[in-house]
């Protein structure tokens, strides 16, 4: 068989398996797992491909799963990655399928990803006999909670004998039958910091004997919001968000100490290094002209998403010859963060954006009422199941 009349039929074969895949996911979305702590959604993976008699490994670098299917045809070996966590978020849709767990839901799309790759994997079963190369299957847990899975997945070995790594994000923000993709940085490195303010608290009526906490904080908030205006080269990408205030008991005491968390967000190396320097002399300042003590954490998470060139053009071209695809385009970074990062910094491959946008109702990732057009997974089936061809062909 020739190999486009066969990607016809495996096509075909994945349009007809939209039901079970649909069924998967949402299997996925009622029954969903904190990171580091989807033992049943493991379980349900490893039984998956129990039942279609491919070898796989599990307890990778964690909850992660790795499974292997050897084509008959000679060829390079390719993995696909899809990542299984949830988030601890209520689940506030109103659908047959809403989230049995309290205060945990798939709100990212995971479920999605995993329910994508698991038709993979066993339509591709079924043509095994005319598969070129290996296709490595990676189900990794704890993506949203760094440090993540893929980095221990990557120190486990799930490389080592991988020649190029695609991944897809079923991405609401991007409309459905759309596929998004960058040559170069796709998402942004993600970083968490903790900050500290050691006042002295007091009478509310008595200010001259404290140190207030909360007017320390304000000021402080307000300094570093400066630090990307004022003090990074425009031209470059940063973010420092605070997404976290708390100070104070009542309406006559002065605050004694004050906490402030946040995240930054960069894409170039120099830039992150930046942050961290300026804030510390932000914090130092300010904490200085009242006297006050604090303690500063910063925390390097993910790195950006930076996507290999070519692998990202056979993505792209992948994107062309799919029909249902309407429209394929090179797009600007975004300032969320993935661990698919790890993978692209020891193989070459490309990570990318399937539309998943539900008409008329678009709900960000990571918000109560965050669903997908379930349409979007056969087209990142694929779109996947296309770059791999188009790896082994080129
Ligand atoms: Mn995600």
């Amino acid at each position: 068989m020739g190999v486009y009349s066969m990607l016809k039929d495996i096509f075909v074969s994945i349009d007809k398996h939209y039901g079970e895949m649909v069924d998967i996911r949402r299997y996925l979305h009622e029954n969903p797992e904190l990171s580091f702590h989807e033992y049943k959604t493991a379980q349900y993976i490893a039984e998956f491909y129990d039942a279609l008699d491919i070898p796989y490994k599990k307890n990778v670098g964690g909850n992660g799963i790795v499974a292997t299917l050897k084509g008959a045809k000679p060829g390079k070996t390719v993995a696909l990655r899809a990542d299984f966590d949830a988030l601890p978020i209520q689940d506030e849709k109103d659908v047959p399928y809403k989230s049995k767990v309290p205060g945990v839901m798939h709100a990212c799309g995971h479920d999605g990803h995993t329910a994508t790759l698991l038709t993979i994997a066993k339509i591709m079963k079924a043509f095994q006999s005319e598969l070129p190369g290996t296709m490595v299957f990676i189900h990794q847990h704890a993506e949203e909670l760094s440090p993540g899975g893929a980095k221990p997945m990557v120190e486990a070995g799930v490389l080592n004998d991988v020649d190029a790594i695609f991944g897809t994000h079923l991405w609401a923000p991007a409309k459905f039958g759309e596929i998004q993709v960058s040559k170069d940085v796709l998402m942004a490195g993600s970083d968490r910091f903790e900050i500290t303010i050691q006042g002295k608290g007091g009478h509310g009526a008595s200010p001259h004997e404290t140190k207030d906490a909360i007017v320390i904080g304000a000021n402080l908030v307000n300094q570093l919001q400066q630090i990307v205006s004022r003090r990074i080269d425009p031209l470059e990408t940063a973010v420092i968000t605070v997404g976290k205030f708390s100070a104070g008991q009542s309406f006559n005491i002065i605050a004694h100490q004050a906490e402030i968390v946040g995240t930054a967000r960069y894409i170039n190396k120099d830039i992150q290094e930046q942050i961290i320097i300026e804030m510390e002399k932000v914090i130092e300042g300010v904490c200085l002209m009242y006297d006050a003590t604090y303690t500063f954490d910063y925390y390097k998470g993910y790195p950006p998403v930076v996507n290999h060139p070519n692998e990202a053009e056979l993505v792209l071209q992948a994107g062309e010859q799919i029909d249902d695809v309407q429209k394929v385009s090179e797009v600007v970074p975004v300032m969320g963060g993935e661990d698919f990062s790890y993978y692209l910094k020891e193989k070459p491959g490309a990570f990318f954006f399937t539309g998943a946008q539900i008409k008329d109702n678009f709900q960000p990732h990571h918000h109560p009422l965050f669903d997908i057009d379930e349409r979007a997974m056969p087209i990142a089936a694929k779109t996947l199941i296309q770059a791999y061809y188009n790896y082994q062909n080129q």
